[in-house]
């Protein structure tokens, strides 16, 4: 009887919580995310989003637990309607 190797293990180690810098701006933080583009930038790369009338999403920890809160009095408040 032979014993089935393991499969690859390939443990992706997404690092949640830590900040990432932007793409443009090597030194800047990202703090804001393209609904459109599906990536984050910095605050000196939104004016290149907003201008193009996407969705962006501060990113800011406070503001995302914010904007959960928010979202859940919505998707409350739409279940009703
Ligand atoms: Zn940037
Ligand atoms: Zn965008």
């Amino acid at each position: 009887m032979t014993t089935t190797t393991n499969p690859a293990h390939t443990t992706t180690t997404l690092e949640h919580g830590t900040l990432q810098f932007c793409q443009s701006h090597p030194t800047k933080k990202v703090k804001f995310y393209c609904v459109n583009d599906k990536e984050m930038f910095c605050s000196k790369c939104i004016l290149k989003h907003t201008q193009q009338k996407h969705e962006v999403i501060n990113c800011s920890p406070k503001v995302i637990d914010m904007k959960r809160m928010v979202q859940e009095m919505i998707t409350e408040v739409e279940c009703l309607e």
